[in-house]
């Protein structure tokens, strides 16, 4: 299996490696799933875009230096996808918790629990199926089509709850993500775009993995779940602006771990991680990797703090913590439980928001089209195009 892209180095080297790769061979290749586990078709970078190890506009750069807009626009299209995903839930944030909440009645049925626990095991008999339920376990990753395929038989052939399913692959994706895991799900169960489900194909998955997998006896009709109402929208946060005076603290969390590249001049003093804002390994190693960097850069002192960042705030002097917008998520729920407490110390918390997510989220309200007709305008706003 392909080593995992959790730091700078390795991103920017695969980034350079893709590249060649992201025009019309992309635009043929993408959906093709090799069962050897080799998915050279595609770039791998989730795992890195996920946490800005790379910013989804230096792909998008380095992409369109190297290929026409035309013969990249399948795989810039793919990019967008997840900003698109981002901006919705970040518009409607209750979907997660509800999400969360109904996953975890689930597990308590026993019956529920006991089929998920075999499908997640890989022995439901339904060869592709059990195949990729092993792959996602001993490497953390799947393919795009196969991440489709698992969450449509997931649904509709073993009848399985999708908020389940969506709370086993999050545990288990090392590009583990709220909004682009819980609103494919949505979208396969047929719940996003109202009425569309993806139902998965036995002949297809054949053909698709060169008659390597098969998968027989799959639902020949999706049965679309009852949807609970979805949680009202509300107003997209916008951050408080930094003060390039201050005394500042960096926060690098899972959320952006490359900093260096979009702060603006302020006046830092030290760079810090918490422990306890990674969900998983992979975080670990992305925000020390990050940490490392931040520090160089800033020539700062690099800091794993245990949790209390109000005495290392003031240890340093700090009245301002800044750090990565947080969308949607874990960090974003316990940054939300700090800011108040910090500000009785007299500190401020403050997300940057990166230039693109703040152009592009007002368009991701209804369906990706919306955002899709202004990618051209996007990326001419960031002098990409
Ligand atoms: C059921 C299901 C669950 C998913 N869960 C996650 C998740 O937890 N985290 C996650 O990052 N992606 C998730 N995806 C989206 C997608 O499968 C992965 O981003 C993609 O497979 C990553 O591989 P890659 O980097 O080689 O992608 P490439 O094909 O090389 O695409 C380039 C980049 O575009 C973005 N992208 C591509 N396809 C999608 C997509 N369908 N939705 C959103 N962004 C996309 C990713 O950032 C990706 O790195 C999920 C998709 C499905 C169907």
């Amino acid at each position: 299996m392909p080593k995992f892209l959790l730091t700078r180095v390795d991103a920017l080297a695969r980034l350079a490696q893709f590249t060649p790769l992201a025009g019309t061979a992309y635009a043929t290749r993408r959906n093709f799933v090799r069962a050897d586990g080799d998915h050279a078709d595609v770039s791998r970078l989730s795992a890195a875009l996920r946490r800005r190890v790379v910013g989804e506009d230096e792909v998008v750069r380095a992409v369109l230096a190297a290929h026409p807009q035309d013969r990249a626009e399948k795989f810039i299209a793919e990019v967008f996808w997840r900003t698109y995903w981002k901006g919705w839930l970040e518009a409607r944030p209750g979907v997660w918790v509800q999400t969360q909440d109904q996953a975890a009645q689930q597990q308590a049925n026993p019956a529920i629990a006991r089929t998920a626990a075999a499908a997640i095991a890989g022995r439901t008999g339904i060869a592709a199926f059990d195949h990729w339920a092993r792959e996602l376990a001993e490497t953390g990753y799947l393919h795009n089509w196969a991440r489709m395929q698992v969450a449509s038989i997931w649904t509709f052939t073993l009848g399985l709850p999708w908020q389940l399913g969506a709370s086993w692959t999050y545990d288990r994706l090392i590009d583990a993500d709220p909004a682009s895991n819980t609103l494919s799900w949505r979208w396969v169960a047929g719940l996003h775009t109202a009425g569309k489900a993806y139902l998965a194909d036995g002949d297809r998955i054949a053909a698709m993995t060169g008659q390597h997998l098969r998968a027989e006896g799959l639902a020949s009709e999706a049965h679309i779940p009852q949807d609970t109402p979805l949680p009202p929208r509300i107003a997209l946060r916008e951050p408080a602006a930094l003060d390039p005076a201050k005394p500042t603290l960096v926060l690098i969390t899972p959320e952006d771990c490359s900093l260096e590249t979009v702060l603006p001049a302020l006046n830092i003093r030290a760079a810090a991680t918490v422990r306890d804002l990674a969900h998983s390994t992979a975080d670990r190693i992305a925000q020390a990797d990050a940490l490392t960097r931040a520090a160089a850069h800033w020539r700062c002192p690099a800091l794993e703090c245990s949790d209390d960042l109000s005495t290392l705030a003031c240890a340093y002097g700090c009245t301002q913590i800044v750090t990565g917008f947080a969308p949607t998520g874990p960090v974003a729920s316990v940054l939300a439980r700090i800011a108040p407490a910090l500000a009785t110390q007299g500190i401020t918390l403050i997300e940057h928001q990166r230039e693109w997510d703040r152009l592009a989220w007002p368009h991701c309200t209804t369906g990706f089209f919306q955002l899709k007709s202004r990618i051209p305008g996007l990326l001419r706003q960031h002098g990409i195009a």
